[in-house]
């Protein structure tokens, strides 16, 4: 058995965590960026390096305190290598280099795409490769098959906007806060979903991508009017992602021989109408449905350590001449998306 601590740090959460290999999560520290931007409505990049500096090394001392540990109890050090701002990873990611250094341990670089699509196995000793994987983010909106550690195929991705930057930008454009995901479901809860035409943008379409920048300019053209309820534009805006998703994912489980398990990460996986949506789809194609818990959906560092047990246990570890990457594609070789070059 294998004990890995792992580093998160690539957006605005700061967050160390130790892992055995059996699945046990020793001990997971986290800490929030929420007030540094809220003021700003989003995560400013030189803020959240800053943030992550200051943080860092404290919850790395909380993690190992809580799982009763000091650094030599640990085979190797994992951390977000990229993709992510760049500032926020290289703190994480130097701070692992040093660690590994001090204590003599192997280093483990890791892609924090790899750190959500493996989560769901931290959590499920039963979901095998390969599976078809929802990786939805505030950065992110891809469709994966996942094959194995590091083997990955790119079946879908967005040409424009994230799922989870849609909802943030909605949540700023209707006054709502950030982070702007969990206050446009709340306030959705309260509104008629039926009430504001909203497109769908790119139901129907011949082709797997995804777009959620025409929905996101429907919204400012719907709250413009002034003749709408916010709780309503939140709910119809909501209902619009769920179809679009569900469009899109059709689309591709069509023109595939589909993997067993249906497998949504990120944290845009927290969302509970997308959930049961997903839910339902697997259901019909006879697929097993998965979705982590809540609390590793969002960044979080048992995901890296996670992904770190499971690249040491195929035998991948990384020089400390290893570089951060601010872009890191899961699957390298994938054909560029309409309009790739953006969020491919
Ligand atoms: P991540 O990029 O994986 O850290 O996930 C953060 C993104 O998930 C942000 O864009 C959030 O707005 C989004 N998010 C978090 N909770 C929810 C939710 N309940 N519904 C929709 N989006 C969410
Ligand atoms: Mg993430």
């Amino acid at each position: 058995m294998t004990i890995i601590l792992g580093l998160e740090s690539s957006c605005d959460e700061t967050a160390a965590a130790i892992v055995r290999s059996d699945r046990t999560v020793l001990s997971h520290a986290l800490a929030g960026q929420e007030d540094h931007h809220r003021a700003f409505g989003g995560v400013v990049p030189e803020i959240a390096a800053r943030a992550h500096s200051e943080l860092m090394m404290p919850l790395v001392e909380t993690a190992l305190a809580d799982a009763g540990m000091t650094l030599d109890d640990v085979d190797a050090i994992a951390a977000t290598a990229g993709p992510g701002l760049i500032g926020g990873v290289m703190v994480g990611l130097v701070t692992a280099k040093a660690l590994a250094m001090a204590a003599g341990k192997p280093l483990i670089a890791v892609n924090h795409l790899e750190g959500h699509a493996l989560s769901p196995r931290l959590v499920d000793a039963d979901l095998d490769f390969p599976y078809l994987l929802l990786l939805v983010s505030g950065g992110h909106c891809q469709l994966l098959r996942v094959n194995g550690v590091g083997y990955y195929d790119r079946l879908a991705t967005t040409i424009d906007d994230a799922v989870g930057e849609a909802f943030d930008k909605t949540a700023k454009i209707l006054g709502l806060g950030f982070p702007g995901g969990p206050a446009v479901e709340r306030a959705a809860q309260n509104g008629d979903a039926k009430n504001v035409p909203l497109p769908r943008p790119l139901k129907g379409a011949d082709e797997p991508h995804f777009s959620f920048a025409g929905l996101k300019s429907a919204v400012v053209r719907a709250h413009d009017t002034g003749q709408y309820r916010i709780e309503d534009i939140a709910a119809s805006f909501q209902q619009a992602v769920v179809e679009c998703l569900a469009d899109r994912l059709t689309y591709t489980l069509d023109r595939i021989d589909p993997p067993g398990a249906l497998v949504v990460a990120g944290g845009v996986a927290a969302n509970m109408q997308i959930r049961g949506m997903l839910e339902s789809l697997a259901e019909k194609r006879g697929m097993r449905f998965v979705a982590p818990p809540l609390w590793l959906c969002t960044d979080n560092g048992a995901m890296i350590a996670w992904a770190g047990a499971e690249r040491f246990a195929a035998g991948h570890t990384d020089g400390l001449d290893f570089v951060a990457r601010p872009r890191w594609p899961l699957d390298p070789d994938a054909a560029p998306a309409r309009g790739a070059g953006v969020k491919a």
